[in-house]
């Protein structure tokens, strides 16, 4: 046997065996996608997995093969009947978008070509960085500036702070450390900024502390008086105040801090303005509601969230920074093997520059299809869309005498709880989580709960593209429905 022979017969791929098999069962899938995506509405938003499932995902380590049709059986058995929920019309849990077909194709075709966009010279990277030039567009931000593609918006948080504390640090953070700041940094945030800031604190070594959480008003905005104060003191007692995050749309209750003033603040403190605008960044493109986020065009960097309400499937955030130099000099390292060359593949961008990962998916691609096809106007519209659908669900609970709105509705989260004539604060929050539970155990609709100001509420975030305000009356009546059931089952 000649070596070519022999090759041909040793020599493995993870290609299908039969392209026609190959092809016939894809048809199938898509075929299954459609009908999944056509009838969500007809089925409960979550429901519980039976045993068996839950013991198929302890299964070991397959190691002899299986035909695709059966690992496909397998998926569609234990994984597409049990999703988180949030492509179903009556989700409205936590924050997050309801992703769209013309982007899980965006998905496909991006694992189909599989390109790398850590950078190089390939239509891929030339996409990457048109839709972070989209995302500037958006919210008003100069072509000059810089950014990029993300896994979410924690990440695009880090990403701005972390440019904010090497600009600010006053010595060469990158290469020595943040023991050698002279004066400790301090960041301001207000005390409903997300969660993620705190991690980001940590992982920028500069530690929970150094981002002192300032009081909000009764309308759940950062108090500027409050703000200024902790400036002054923390100047006063050595520190370095280094960055204010305002915060466009929290995630409590979609509170939009002053942008306007605190750019103004930032200005006369020398301060870095950040922005999370993981939920309202984009409220910009809004045509009724965007004069709300009026100022996020002056921060320094924004974080914002294609994944939220650009309903891209999951992953997809955005960083933007306004100084692209500092943006670069934060993250850029030319190590050996990444070199650039004048012409070919490695004359491109290197895109990796820009954040703290090497290898990128083709994120951009998912983004770049539904706005092509949609246009921004109708996603701008889409945001009015359920903004109204929040009035309309507040105007609700405020004619319904057995409901009470908990906070203000700024934009498109509605917080509120069921009443419960002289019960406890505690007995409250029991009665309201059983209401919350058994709506999403019936597969009703799924909504979540928080703590806003020291009292238990249920919360609607309504980003959600395929809500209707029927929904909205169905999830009212039948919590109304289920509070009788569970007062009448133990009286308070
Ligand atoms: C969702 C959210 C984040 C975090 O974004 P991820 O995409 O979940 O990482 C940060 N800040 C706010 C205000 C958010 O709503």
């Amino acid at each position: 046997m000649d070596i070519f022979q022999e090759a041909r017969i040793t020599d493995e791929t993870l290609d299908p065996p039969d392209w026609t098999d190959a092809e016939a069962l894809s048809h199938r899938i898509v075929q299954d996608a459609i009908g999944y995506l056509k009838d969500v509405r007809e089925r409960p938003v979550w429901r519980e997995m039976p045993a068996e499932v839950r013991s198929f995902f302890t299964t070991s380590l397959p190691r002899s093969p299986a035909p695709l049709v059966e690992v496909y059986d397998d998926v569609a058995r234990n994984v597409m009947p049990y999703p988180m929920g949030n492509i179903h019309p009556r989700f409205w849990s936590w924050y997050m978008g309801s992703s769209n077909f013309t982007g899980a194709l965006g998905d496909f075709l991006a694992a189909i070509q599989g390109s790398n966009l850590g950078g190089g010279n390939h239509a891929a990277g030339l996409m990457d960085s048109q839709v972070v030039n989209w995302c500037k567009e958006m919210v008003g931000f100069p072509a000059s500036a810089s950014g990029t593609l993300v896994s979410g918006g924690s990440m695009a948080n880090i990403i701005g702070l972390t440019v904010a504390r090497n600009v600010k640090a006053g010595v060469d953070v990158r290469e020595r450390g943040v023991g050698a700041i002279p004066r400790p940094l301090r960041y301001y945030a207000s005390d409903q900024v997300h969660s993620c800031h705190r991690k980001a604190m940590e992982a920028l070594g500069l530690g929970n502390r150094a981002l002192r959480r300032i009081p909000s008003d009764a309308g759940l905005r950062i108090d500027m008086a409050a703000l200024k104060a902790a400036v002054a003191e923390d100047r006063a007692a050595g520190f370095r105040p280094a960055c204010v995050i305002g915060t466009a749309g929290t995630v409590n209750t979609g509170a939009i801090d002053d942008l306007q003033a605190l750019a103004a603040l930032a200005a006369e403190e020398d301060l870095w303005f950040h922005v999370d605008g993981c939920i309202g960044a984009l409220i910009a493109i809004a045509p009724e509601n965007g004069s709300l986020v009026a100022g996020i065009e002056r921060a320094d960097s924004i974080a914002l969230d294609p994944h939220k309400w650009l309903h891209a499937p999951f992953e997809a955030g955005c960083a933007l920074v306004r100084d692209a130099a500092a943006h670069r000099t934060s993250f850029a390292v030319t190590p050996e093997f990444l070199e650039s060359a004048p012409r070919g593949l490695a004359s491109g961008e290197w895109l990796h520059d820009y954040g703290l990962q090497t290898s990128r998916g083709f994120r951009a691609l998912k983004i770049w299809m539904a706005l092509k096809e949609h246009g921004v106007e109708k996603f701008g519209r889409l945001i009015d869309q359920n903004i109204a659908q929040a009035r309309y669900l507040t105007g609700l609970i405020e004619a319904e005498p057995a409901l009470e709105l908990m906070a203000p509705t700024t934009i498109n989260i509605v917080s509120f709880r069921h009443r419960l004539d002289g019960a406890s604060e505690e007995s409250l929050k029991a009665f309201n989580t059983e209401i919350m539970l058994r709506l999403q155990e019936e597969g009703i609709a799924a909504l979540s709960d928080t703590t806003v100001q020291g009292r238990h509420c249920l919360r609607a975030a309504i980003a959600n593209h395929r809500t209707r305000r029927e929904d909205l009356d169905l999830a009212v009546r039948e919590m109304l429905r289920l509070g009788r059931e569970i007062e009448a089952a133990a009286p308070v």
